[in-house]
């Protein structure tokens, strides 16, 4: 049976060094942003690629838990920018859609070389 879901999953808790939860939020949706931070960032669909990229300082998400009932997640520092790359992802964009025209460029040509080389 084939089921369509917006599902987003979100583990800080290594990098935060706190007891943070799994956030699982299905059908996430950005409600409420604040304040403006640049911080570098990579993503698993990039191999190898870090860039800085400007985000939300602190977001509020709203969704769906696992059981169905709607939540509220309010996340600023590493979960904020988490949310947002995840919530990007369902939205088909990469951080590379969040960069400049010039540092795209750039990352076009190293990846073009490396993708030659298989
Ligand atoms: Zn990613």
């Amino acid at each position: 049976m084939g089921v369509s879901l917006r599902l987003i999953v979100v583990d800080v808790s290594v990098r935060e060094g706190e007891q943070t939860p799994l956030i699982v939020l299905i059908n996430p949706e950005i409600l409420h942003t604040e304040g403006e931070v640049e911080s570098e960032e990579g993503c698993l669909s990039l191999p190898g690629y870090i860039t800085t990229v400007k985000r939300a300082e602190k977001v509020v998400v709203k969704g769906m838990d696992r059981e169905g009932s709607f939540m509220e997640v309010e996340g600023e520092g590493l979960l904020s920018r988490a949310l947002q790359h995840e919530i990007d992802h369902l939205n088909g964009r990469l951080l590379i859609d969040r960069i400049s025209r010039l540092k795209r460029e750039f990352f076009k040509k190293r990846f073009q070389k490396a993708l030659s080389r298989v």
